[in-house]
C-alpha cells in the first residue's frame, strides 16, 4: 500500500518533518519513504493521507485495563482520603469482582479507547484475583483481535494470600514463554508493589523469572511504600527490590514519587526503567515525582497512563503543566524533556519488549504502525518548535485514522477492527453484576 499526500513527523533521532511525502508499506513495514511512490509502484493500492501529518502510533508505558469497570462507580461509605484508602475501597475490590467475562470487556472497551487515541502499544499491568489462570490470555486474544501491541503481566501479590500470590507466578512466567513467539505480544513479570510483597514471594519471584525477563513494579507510590519497607527489611523501596534482584536494564519501576536520591541512583546505576502517570499521581494526589532529576541522572523515564484514557498527549500535558505549577517557575519540565520521555524512551522500552518490530519511528524498516492527524497549524511548524506546536495544538480528537502493522484499525474515524456500539452495549449490560460484586468486596480490607 501507498500512502500519499502525508506531511510526516518521522521522530528519527533527528527529527525530520517531511512534506508531501509517499511511504511504501508492504509486509506490516515501512519499506520506502520518498515522493510520487504511487507512480513508481502503479500496482499498489493508496491511501490519500489528505495533508494530514502521518507519526509513529503513540506508546503508553504503564496502564491497567482492569481498572476500565471503575468508570462511573460509586465508592460506597467515606470517600478515601489517601492513597492506601483508594487501593483498599476501590482497586482491590475493584479486581476481585473481575471474572473471565470482566476482564475480556475491560481489555475491549480499553482497546476501542487506545485505537480511538492513536494509541497502538501498551504496557498493561493486570489483577483479577478470583480469575488469575488465563487472565492473560484473555487480554492478549483481545489485543491481538483488535490488531494492537501489547506488553502483559500479572500483579504478584501477597495480599490474597500463598495461593494467590503461587498463582499470579505461574501466570507470568507461563505468558513470558507464550509472547515471546508470538508477533504484536510481549510480557514483563508483573508485581503490584513492595508494601503487598513478602521477603519470600519477591525471593520466589526473582528464582521463577529466568534469564531476559524483567519486572514491572509500582514503587513508592506513596509513603506508605516506603515506610512498610523500612519495616519489613530495615530498607527503603529501591534497596529492598535491589537485594532481591528486581532491578535492572529490563525492569520498569512505576511512578518513583516518594524514593529518595539514593534510590534513583540506584535506578539509574541499574538501568532500571521508571515511567511517570501524572494525572493518576494528581487524582490520587501522592505527589511529584522528581522526573527532571531522575532525567539528570540518567533514569530512563517513560509515561504512561495508569489506567486513564490512553490519551498520551493528554498525559505529555499534564506532566508539561503538572511540574511547572509545582516549583512555581514556568521554566520548569521543558517541552523536550516530554519528547524525551514520551517518544525516545517509550519507544526505546516498547523496542527492548517487542523487539520484532521497530517501533516509535518512520524509516525504512520500521513498522507500519501509524497515526494520521488532522491539524492545520497557522503558525510555522518545524522540528525545532514540534514538542511546543503539540502541547498546545494537539488534540487527541485530530487523530482520523490508526494503523498497525500496515491494517487500518481505524480509517478515517471508522473503527475496522472493533464493534464500539456492541461492545459498548454488552459491557453496559455486565458492569450492575461488576459493581454488585465489587460492593461486596468493599470492607475485606482494612
Ligand atoms: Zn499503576
Amino acid at each position: 500500500m501507498i500512502i500519499k499526500n502525508g506531511k510526516l513527523i518521522t521522530w528519527e533521532k533527528e527529527n525530520q518533518i517531511i512534506e508531501n511525502a509517499d511511504l511504501l508499506i508492504q509486509n506490516g513495514l515501512i519499506k520506502e519513504i520518498g515522493s510520487n511512490l504511487y507512480k513508481k509502484y502503479p500496482q499498489e493500492d493508496s491511501f490519500d493521507a489528505r495533508g494530514q501529518f502521518v507519526m509513529p502510533g503513540n506508546i503508553c508505558a504503564h496502564t491497567h485495563f482492569y481498572g476500565a469497570f471503575a468508570r462511573g462507580m460509586g465508592i460506597p461509605g467515606d470517600a478515601p482520603k489517601d492513597f492506601p484508602e483508594i487501593l483498599k475501597k476501590l482497586w482491590w475490590p475493584l479486581d476481585m469482582a473481575l471474572d473471565e467475562q470482566g476482564v475480556r470487556y475491560s481489555t475491549l472497551v480499553f482497546a476501542i479507547d487506545a485505537i480511538k487515541n492513536g494509541t497502538t502499544t501498551l504496557f498493561d499491568h493486570h489483577a483479577s484475583p478470583l480469575f488469575i489462570d488465563g487472565s492473560l490470555d484473555v487480554i492478549g486474544d483481545v489485543l491481538l483481535d483488535a490488531g494492537l501491541r501489547g506488553v502483559l503481566c500479572y500483579e504478584v501479590t501477597d495480599r490474597n494470600g500463598p495461593e494467590g500470590a503461587a498463582a499470579g507466578i505461574k501466570e507470568n512466567v507461563r505468558m513470558i514463554k507464550k509472547a515471546a513467539v508470538i508477533d504484536r505480544l510481549g510480557a514483563a513479570f508483573g508485581l503490584h508493589a513492595s508494601l503487598t510483597l513478602e521477603e519470600k514471594t519477591l525471593d520466589a519471584c526473582r528464582e521463577a523469572i529466568g534469564e531476559g525477563a524483567g519486572f514491572h513494579i509500582h514503587v513508592g507510590e506513596h509513603q506508605s511504600d516506603e515506610y512498610d519497607s523500612l519495616k519489613r527489611s530495615g530498607l527503603r523501596v529501591v534497596d529492598r527490590l535491589k537485594k532481591h534482584g528486581i532491578l535492572g536494564p529490563r525492569s520498569i519501576v512505576v511512578h518513583g514519587v516518594h524514593i529518595d536520591q539514593k534510590e534513583a541512583v540506584l535506578l539509574a546505576e541499574t538501568g532500571t526503567w521508571l515511567t511517570h502517570q501524572p494525572r493518576s499521581n494528581m487524582n490520587n494526589a501522592v505527589g511529584v515525582a522528581n522526573i527532571e532529576d531522575f532525567l539528570r541522572l540518567g533514569i530512563k523515564v517513560g509515561i504512561g497512563t495508569d489506567g486513564f484514557y490512553h490519551a498520551m498527549w493528554e498525559e505529555w500535558k499534564t506532566a508539561y503543566f503538572l511540574h511547572k505549577v509545582h516549583h512555581l517557575d514556568p521554566r520548569r519540565m521543558n517541552a523536550m524533556n516530554i519528547v524525551q520521555m514520551g517518544i525516545y524512551n517509550n519507544a526505546a522500552l516498547a523496542n527492548l519488549y517487542l523487539p520484532d518490530a521497530t517501533l516509535g519511528v518512520l524509516q525504512p524498516g520500521a513498522a507500519a504502525d501509524l497515526i494520521f492527524v488532522d491539524y492545520h497549524p497557522y503558525t510555522p511548524l518545524t522540528a525545532g518548535n514540534l514538542p511546543w506546536q503539540m502541547i498546545f495544538g494537539f488534540q487527541e480528537s485530530m487523530i482520523t485514522s490508526t494503523m498497525v502493522e500496515g491494517k487500518f484499525l481505524m480509517k478515517d474515524r471508522e473503527l475496522l477492527t472493533l464493534d464500539e456500539e456492541k461492545i459498548a452495549a454488552e459491557a453496559q449490560a455486565i458492569a450492575p453484576e461488576i459493581w454488585k460484586r465489587y460492593e461486596s468486596f468493599v470492607g475485606r480490607y482494612t
